[in-house]
């Protein structure tokens, strides 16, 4: 059996280390001239970096022993920050008790924790997160973060905000993020090696014939073939993971994404943010949404420092919107593909998947097979 993979992400490559492992041939098709998509490792100013900090969340353990079997990975607790220009303060993220402690509006937000409704019965984003810590918290951490990253007059267009709203949304005790790690170990992963995750995915396409800075210029779902620049690559079975509208000419219409221009600057200085920390949002109205400072992830050494300033653009498609006029379009694709063809991964289920789904969807795909 052949399979052609489109797309070289984290998807695409585990499907074709999956694929492989089952005696399936694989050739993998994708647009970019390097594998990985967002979670490569690219250099600047010889700091390593990634489009967007992609931590590995350590799940139930599946996908870090998956990545750590090729790549070693160092473990690590996820520390995230918040400015809020209006108090002139930085404080955590997720919102932390004793931050709301040291607020000016302290007693206006104690009334408003004190007055939430039991069960949050909510049914937009908005209204969630009022529901879950009151309109002034919802006003220092969430809103014009939230309008801005998406492009949105209001946050009441989510209907679905589980997505937004994890877990308990004030933390008390520590200052480690758990909004990805769910497990007892509460830890987040990234690899050792300077080059990042690159070697997991060479090692995962390196029984497949890849093309990369390749155009796909048509697929033919039915016949289970793909046209590229005078070639045509014909399979048993498709696994797409590239966007829905892409593969199939828009015919249900175009699918909404936002995007993010990612900005490195290096600096003359060894350290940026305190130790342990990783990156910071601003929730105000600034341009930018977040800047990371990427050595405290790779673990880098130099003297100098990278900071990566993210900018919402309509420049690449990263960000799904989990709106029920959205997600029916992506349904109806879905629905169309014929026997034979796939769609996983990010793009190809229109969905807010991570790391951890990506390598989980891959290994079922090849075991339904
Ligand atoms: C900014 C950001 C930060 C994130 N941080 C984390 C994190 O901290 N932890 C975590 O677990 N997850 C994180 N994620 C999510 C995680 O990185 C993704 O779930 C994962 O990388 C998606 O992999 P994928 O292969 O499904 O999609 P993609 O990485 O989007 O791969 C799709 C591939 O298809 C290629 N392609 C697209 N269209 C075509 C075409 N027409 N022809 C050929 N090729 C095409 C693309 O170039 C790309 O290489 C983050 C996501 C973003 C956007």
């Amino acid at each position: 059996m052949r399979a052609v993979i489109l797309g070289a992400g984290v998807s695409g490559c585990a499907i074709a280390n999956e694929l492989d492992k089952k005696g399936i041939e694989t050739v993998v098709i994708e647009k970019n001239g390097f594998l990985g998509g967002g979670c490569h490792t690219f250099f600047y100013g010889g700091h390593p970096y990634t489009e967007g900090p992609r931590p590995l969340a350590i799940h139930d353990g599946m996908a870090f022993d998956y990545i750590n079997s090729v790549v070693k990975l160092r473990t690590f607790p996820l520390i995230l920050d918040s400015y809020n220009e209006q108090d002139q303060q930085f404080y955590g993220y997720p919102i932390h008790w004793d931050d709301i402690q040291i607020m000016p509006d302290k007693e206006k937000i104690l009334q408003e924790l004190e007055a939430r409704p039991k069960v949050n019965t909510a049914t937009n984003l908005e209204d969630g997160w009022i529901n879950a810590v009151g309109p002034t918290l919802y006003e220092k951490y969430v809103k014009t973060y939230t309008k801005k990253m998406w492009e949105v007059e209001s946050n009441k267009v989510f209907e679905d905000f589980s997505w937004s709203v994890k877990g308990s949304p004030i933390q008390h005790g520590d200052r480690i993020c758990r909004l990805g790690a769910e497990s007892e170990s509460q830890m987040h992963a990234y690899p050792i090696e300077e080059t990042g995750y690159n070697r997991f995915f060479e090692y995962c396409v390196r029984n497949s014939k890849v093309y990369l800075n390749t155009n796909i210029e048509k697929v033919d779902l039915e016949k289970k073939e793909v046209h590229i620049a005078g070639e045509t690559i014909k399979g048993d079975i498709i696994v797409s993971t590239i966007s829905l509208d892409d593969l199939m000419e828009r015919c249900y219409g175009e699918l909404r994404y936002m995007g993010r221009d990612f900005h490195p600057i290096v600096l003359p200085v060894e350290h940026i943010f305190k130790e342990g920390h990783h990156f910071m949002h601003y929730p105000n109205n600034e341009k930018y949404t977040r800047i990371v400072e990427y050595k405290n992830l790779t673990g880098h050494k130099a003297d100098s420092t990278l900071l990566v300033m993210e900018l919402p653009s309509h420049n690449n498609k990263l960000y799904s919107y989990n709106i029920k006029s959205e997600q029916d379009k992506a349904a109806k694709y879905i629905n169309a593909l014929p026997n034979g063809v796939y769609a996983r991964g990010r793009l190809g289920t229109y969905k807010y998947l991570n790391i951890n789904d990506c390598i989980a969807a891959a290994c079922e795909l090849a075991e339904s097979l």
